[in-house]
């Protein structure tokens, strides 16, 4: 998809001489910007006086929740929980400097990742299923979430990166307001597992600068079948969310040290049995997003949690499998796919001789 200079220019908060040098941010034409000259899009909404209004339309959400696709309907701020048994508090399972994220997120000080427990997805096979099934972790206020993002930032992480965000944005929202007056200048990287209402996604225009969705499923039968409770509109939800995040950062944008700033980054995690679609996806990808988006197509996929149970999806995926998913990617033109799933494509190239 073609970008203007002007679009890319206001894309990236930018004006002047600040840019070095611009394109496709896939290691063969990086996107390169330098990073005193960057600053988050929250600190650009605060200065034009339009984030505490964001808060406060996020924060109404409780009162009857609709966050999400789920939409309860049930008021959060009293003692009714929804299908993610979330409260209006945030219950933080952990928050430290990750170093097993996208490389771009990653750097050398590692991603500042926050675990909120609880999930309004909730997929059988789920990987931290107790922090997103059984809701472990600690409830914390607004402020205390501002000082981990303050301290993540101490530390040297590149990013605040809100794992399973969805059912506490409103939390999420404010405590960035109260961490950027006491000096947060990271941008925040909204980790989701894709099953988002587009509408809500659209408040978040202007605060969040990178979007690290998951893309699951392209079958609302297996999103049914394999998350508690079903999913069938899963694809259709997370497909019009993802477009939506693309509208508002674009490709990915990283700075002279290769350190993502700002664009999307698209998860896929391939499943036995082909099962999450990976042909589809990766067609829907360049044809609806642009065949310069970040994508990282990956291989861990493990047997967790209730998986055991349902027999198409209780092995792990053969080698076989993950080939033929990053050939699909190539076939479909896709140029910006994660370092590590190349690498990993040549360690079964290698041992397939
Ligand atoms: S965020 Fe939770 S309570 Fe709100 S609609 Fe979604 S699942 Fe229901």
């Amino acid at each position: 998809m073609a970008m203007t200079r002007r679009t890319f220019m206001r894309n990236l908060g930018l004006s002047g001489s600040s840019l070095l040098w611009a394109g496709c941010a896939n290691g063969q034409s990086p996107t390169v910007v330098k990073a005193n000259d960057w600053q988050p899009a929250y600190a650009k909404l605060e200065d034009e006086g339009k984030l505490q209004d964001r808060i406060d339309e996020a924060y109404a959400f409780f009162d009857e929740c609709q966050l999400c696709p789920r939409r309860c309907r049930v008021n959060r701020r009293g003692d009714q929980l929804g299908f993610c048994r979330a409260s209006h508090e945030v219950t933080v399972f952990s928050h430290h400097a990750h170093y097993g994220e996208e490389l771009p997120l990653v750097g050398r000080g590692g991603s500042g990742t926050i675990f909120f427990s609880h999930c309004n997805l909730r997929c059988v096979f789920c990987q931290n299923w107790p922090i997103a099934h059984e809701g472990r972790g600690r409830r914390v206020t607004d402020d205390a979430l501002a000082d981990m993002m303050i301290d993540l930032q101490r530390r040297g992480c590149h990013n605040i990166n809100v794992v399973t965000p969805t059912h506490v944005m409103p939390n999420i929202l404010n405590a960035t307001r109260k961490a950027l007056h006491k000096g947060l200048r990271l941008p925040i990287c909204y980790n989701t597992g894709g099953y988002e209402r587009v509408e809500v996604i659209r408040l978040l225009d202007g605060v969040v600068d990178i979007y690290l969705p998951d893309l699951k499923y392209m079958d609302g039968d297996e999103a049914d079948r394999y998350t508690v409770q079903g999913a069938l509109d899963y694809p259709e939800r997370a497909q019009e969310a993802i477009v939506e995040m693309h509208r508002q950062v674009g490709d990915l944008i990283t700075d002279d040290r290769g350190i993502a700033l700002r664009g999307l980054m698209v998860r896929h995690l391939v499943m036995p049995n082909r099962i999450a679609g990976t042909r589809e996806f990766v067609r829907w990808v360049a044809e609806n997003l642009s065949p310069g988006t970040y994508v990282n197509i990956m291989s861990q996929y493990r047997v967790e949690h209730e998986a055991f149970n349902y027999p198409p999806i209780a092995r792990a995926i053969t080698p076989q499998e993950f080939l033929e998913a990053m050939d699909w990617a190539e076939e479909a033109g896709l140029q910006n796919l994660d370092k590590r799933s190349l690498a990993q494509r040549d360690v079964f190239l290698r041992m397939a001789g």
